[in-house]
């Protein structure tokens, strides 16, 4: 079997084009998303996500402001800062991007951001919301993985989903909104033992570790949909992902690629975010 790829590349730039004319008409209404980035310090990965965001972000009409903060930030002075721009009713969406420097308690940042303008989806109350399964902002990793499922409508509903990772940000809530699309869901992480057994059963495995190629072809079952969150960096400066992608091309139903796979799609879902954060849609906790 040659597994079809999911290219997320080419999915986000068609769901770009479609947030360009919903951008356009709130614009006419009088609303311009606008989409309030902080990056506190000089980590190069950081600063290289943040710009991508920006990128998107302009290419569908969202404003976007970046706010560069030194590494020397006190956890007080962040806080003061999305004070201030949980007051602004011009910032719809507010994006702090992690890593923070480590004087800084990431979890209290987070739980400072307005529920209505968490476009990142981590805010305690969103992540509630998730797993009651209401409307809220779902984390954009696990949103774009499963609207890269629904693009090529695959079938989850009575699938077995594995996932390998637990982190707050990709492991718990992909597996979450698998359950909410009625998958049977099996979280495996690194004091899982034998996790082959686990992996060899999924229809749907989603490797979210961080080790490169470490999902040979002998972990993925025959027609399994394989989706790479992975992103890693080899010494060669390639980036590759957690699953050795020639071996589950052979084997698999469906892959995603890395790069132009989750990556792409992540920051798509931002965008669908922050627009449905203008829109005034996710008004709790305000
Ligand atoms: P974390 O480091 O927070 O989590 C990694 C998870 O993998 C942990 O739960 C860990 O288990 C588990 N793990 C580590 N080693 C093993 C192993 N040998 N066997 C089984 N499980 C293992 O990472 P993130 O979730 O933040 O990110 C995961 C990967 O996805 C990274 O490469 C990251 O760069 C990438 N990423 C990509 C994004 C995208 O947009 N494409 C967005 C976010 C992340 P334990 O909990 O026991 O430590």
């Amino acid at each position: 079997m040659t597994a079809e790829i999911i290219n997320g590349k080419d999915l986000a730039q068609e769901l770009r084009m479609a947030m360009k004319e919903e951008v356009a008409a709130l614009i006419q209404d009088g609303i311009t998303p606008q989409l309030t980035v902080v990056l506190v310090g000089d980590n190069p990965a950081s600063r290289s996500y943040v710009k991508g965001k920006e990128k998107a972000a302009s290419e569908v009409g969202i404003d976007s402001s970046l706010i560069e903060l030194p590494n020397s930030t006190t956890e007080d002075e962040l806080l003061k800062l999305i004070q201030k721009l949980n007051e602004d009713a011009g910032v719809h969406g507010i994006l702090v991007q992690l890593p923070l420097p480590k004087q800084i308690r990431e979890q209290e940042v987070i739980e400072a951001i307005s529920p209505s303008k968490d476009v990142d989806g981590f805010h305690p109350i969103s992540i509630g919301r998730m797993i009651t399964g209401e409307d809220t902002f779902l984390p954009c990793t696990p949103y774009g993985i499963i609207t890269m499922l629904k693009s090529r409508n695959i079938k989850i509903e009575g699938k077995h989903a594995v996932i390998i990772g637990r982190s707050n940000i990709v492991g718990k809530p992909v597996g979450q909104l698998l359950l909410n699309e009625n998958a049977t869901v099996t979280y495996c992480h690194s004091r899982t033992a034998d996790l082959k057994t686990y992996t060899q059963d999924a229809d749907i495995l989603i490797a979210a570790i961080g080790r490169a190629n470490a999902i040979t072809s002998e972990y993925i079952k025959e027609g399994a949909v394989v989706i790479d969150v992975g992103i890693n960096r080899l010494d060669n400066g390639k980036l590759t992902g957690d699953v050795d992608f020639e071996g589950a091309l052979e084997k698999a139903s469906f892959v995603t690629p890395v790069p132009k796979g989750v990556g792409p799609m992540t920051i798509a879902m931002l965008l669908k975010n922050t627009i449905k954060a203008a829109k005034g849609l996710n008004n709790v906790g305000k």
